[in-house]
């Protein structure tokens, strides 16, 4: 069966048409802009990538367009839209009612729109992307793959807050955590590569990307993650800040005459290593930055590599061991640097780092040395082939 695989944004949306058989990817792409003016990449396998001008002013405009691609005459991947099998849509919060995967029906949508105030920005995109799938492939069965739900397995001492429990029975404030879809890939998917069996084990997912998060792995289940009630918690990120005293939003509100909105925009896209550094959020700039000596970019690096190091050894508690760790995500898989930097705090555990391993990238990759204590793996996520899988486990 082809699935094609969603995740909508606000303003942009991914997808990807995949062979679940094969688990080939067919074609991908992008739109951007939706509903300032639009542009449409699209990709089919083994062929260039084809970016246009398109107006698109809503999602559904997006969509059809993205359709139209599917089934061109000349760069098409599929003759017509009977082809595609079934959807799987992201959906970043799935809050305390989706613990898996779910098919999408009128009570599934009413159960998700219940979450929206959990992810008032993400959400609503997730969901107009539902709406004009569902009017545009009327009949075609869709899943929805929820962020949070791999996390719902967490116990209540991980997703406590030390706050008022009136927080939690009124608004269900407490950690969620985010990439689930990404950890639970990774996590499975290093246990196979490992000849490990999941279902005895312990495992830490390092999924740093622009958005990053840890998660500690027992028996295939997660026991902890580092991201909150929202994506703003645990690490240092590209532009958030991850964990910080509470009490600076107050000093800092006082101090730059900020309201919450104006301190919740520094915290999410003026913080992280794009704060620290005045530079960038992208480890490439920062690495060419530290290089030519710049040492606001060397500080950002290691304030990062720091905090990642931290949480490992949290989660290595929480977990009362660990067999291996993964590192995943655009800087987990590309940037030797970070992991040799995270790599030097884990000596305590048995960690040695093979560093001729270290060097490659993007593949699946043992970089620990035969003799390690813990393995430490480089596992390329796919959050795209995880949605198609859930989804055709969903419709079959
Ligand atoms: P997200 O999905 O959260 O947007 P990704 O997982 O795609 O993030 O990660 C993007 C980040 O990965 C970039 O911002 C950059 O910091 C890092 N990255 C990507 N390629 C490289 C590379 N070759 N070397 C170092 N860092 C890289």
């Amino acid at each position: 069966m082809n699935v094609l695989a969603i995740n909508c944004g606000s303003s942009s949306l991914k997808y990807q048409l995949i062979d679940s058989e094969t688990e080939s990817v067919l074609a991908k792409g992008l739109c951007e802009r939706i509903g300032i003016d639009g542009r449409l990449t699209y990709q089919k396998a083994g062929l260039e990538k084809e970016i246009t001008d398109a107006a698109m002013p809503t999602h559904k405009e997006a969509i059809q367009l993205v359709l139209d691609a599917l089934v061109n005459e000349k760069t098409g991947a599929i003759k017509d839209l009977t082809e595609v099998g079934a959807v799987g849509h992201r959906v970043v919060h799935g809050g305390e009612k989706f613990a898996s995967s779910a098919l999408i029906t009128d009570e599934m949508i009413a159960a998700v729109e219940e979450c929206n105030d959990l992810a008032p920005l993400h959400n609503p995109a997730n969901l107009i992307g539902i709406n004009a799938c569902k009017e545009l492939m009327p009949g075609v069965p869709m899943v929805g793959v929820f962020d949070t739900a791999f996390h719902q397995t967490m116990p209540e001492k991980a997703y406590l807050y030390g706050l008022p429990y009136e927080y939690y029975e009124k608004y269900k404030v407490r950690r969620y955590g985010f990439h689930g879809t990404s950890h639970s890939f990774v996590s499975k998917h290093m246990a196979e590569f490992l000849g490990m069996d999941l279902s005895n084990s312990k495992i830490i997912v390092a999924h740093l990307g622009n958005g990053a998060s840890i998660s500690a792995v027992k028996d295939g289940k997660c026991v902890d993650t580092s991201t909150g009630l929202t994506p703003l918690e645990g690490l240092v990120m590209g532009t958030r800040s991850g964990d910080i005293d509470p009490a600076i939003m107050e000093f800092i509100a006082k101090k730059e005459n900020l309201d919450i909105a104006g301190i919740m925009n520094v915290l999410n896209k003026k913080s992280g290593v794009q704060g620290i550094s005045k530079l960038s959020s992208d480890f490439r700039d920062l690495e060419e930055g530290m290089n030519n000596g710049n040492e606001l970019c060397a500080a950002a690096i290691e304030v990062f590599s720091y905090r990642v190091a931290k949480y490992i050894g949290s989660y290595v508690a929480a977990l009362n061991g660990v067999d291996a760790i993964a590192f995943t995500a655009g800087i987990g898989e590309n940037a030797p640097l970070v992991r040799k930097k995270v790599c030097e705090y884990l000596g305590y555990l048995g960690v040695t780092l093979d560093e001729e391993a270290n060097g490659h990238r993007g593949e699946d990759l043992v970089i620990s040395t035969p003799d390690s204590k813990v393995k430490v793996c480089v596992i390329p996520t796919n959050e795209e082939l995880a949605i198609a899988r859930d989804t055709v486990a969903l419709v079959k």
